[in-house]
């Protein structure tokens, strides 16, 4: 008997705990792009990015991108950041967080807040199913800078056109229910708010924090987790100010670094955790394994 060929298999949820609080990284999906300049590495020339694909042992002509949206449950309030793709995802591929926030134990109608690190479509687009709200019973939070600049859109480069229309039709209809953050804002009890601006106008990170330990969700300080750490200073089509991004992308990584938070980041590798080692003169991510059970 000859057993099927059953396809690609990989882990989809993960949860740990951090102190009496539980962390649960639910996989949206991986989106497939088919070359890494651009968007990233835009500073470099072919040859140097072929060398750092190869020492880093990826390819340097394709990439594929995870997106994570994250799940805390304070005890008192189920916190989800970001919501993915949605209905505007690729069938089967991307767009799967309600779905697999079930297998990972949670209805929709649990969630009580929905946090936006920022409103680039992958973060936003599943807020709502057809007409209804993908998350009936949340109220939302968002920087105050982010929503501002999306609304005015003058400080948007030209490339954030449709993405500006999805902002225009899917968020600035929820402000009733949105709570508007500045930087060292309380989220929750043990989430507070942190400048993180550049990405976008007013990308925001969230410290979360419970008995000891903490752990930083920092969004999309970085992209990838080679490319964005062992070239932290090379500009990135994805960084609606590239200069400010850049340096908000160094200033992050010497404090992780630094201080050894680990941390969770949106587009790293499922599930999302871990840790920034300096590295050659750069910055390496150090995937968590199970450091946060012990
Ligand atoms: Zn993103």
């Amino acid at each position: 008997m000859t057993a099927p060929m059953l396809g690609d298999r990989f882990a989809t949820t993960h949860r740990f705990g951090l102190g009496a609080f539980e962390v649960t990284a639910v996989l949206d999906g991986n989106v497939p792009r088919d070359a890494v300049k651009p968007p990233f590495c835009l500073d470099l020339d072919d040859a140097d990015i072929r060398a750092l694909a190869e020492a880093s042992h990826v390819p340097a002509d394709r990439f594929e991108h995870p997106c994570v949206p994250t799940l805390v449950n304070t005890g008192t309030e189920l916190v989800l950041f970001d919501v993915g793709f949605g209905e505007r995802g690729q069938p089967g591929r991307t767009g799967l967080l309600r779905d697999r926030m079930a297998e990972a134990g949670y209805a929709p109608e649990d969630v009580d807040l929905v946090v936006f690190t920022h409103v680039h479509p992958d973060h936003i687009l599943g807020v709502r199913i057809g007409d209804a709200p993908a998350f009936p019973n949340a109220r939302y939070a968002i920087s105050q800078v982010e929503f501002d600049a999306w609304t005015s859109g003058d400080t948007l480069p030209a490339s954030r056109a449709e993405n500006r229309r999805m902002f225009l039709d899917l968020i600035v209809p929820l402000a009733d229910r949105m709570t508007f953050l500045a930087p060292g804002d309380s989220v929750a009890p043990g989430i507070t708010a942190m400048e993180a601006y550049g990405h976008s106008p007013g990308h925001m990170m969230f410290m979360i924090e419970d008995g000891g330990k903490q752990v930083l969700l920092w969004g999309d300080v970085t992209n990838h987790y080679v490319f964005s750490l062992r070239v932290p200073e090379a500009r990135v089509v994805f960084d609606d100010d590239p200069d400010k991004a850049i340096a908000t992308r160094k200033r992050v990584l010497d404090m992780v670094a630094t201080d050894r938070i680990p941390v969770i980041g949106h587009h790293m590798p499922f599930p999302a955790l871990g840790y920034v080692d300096r590295h050659a003169g750069s910055y390496r991510w150090e995937a968590a394994s199970y450091q946060m059970r012990l």
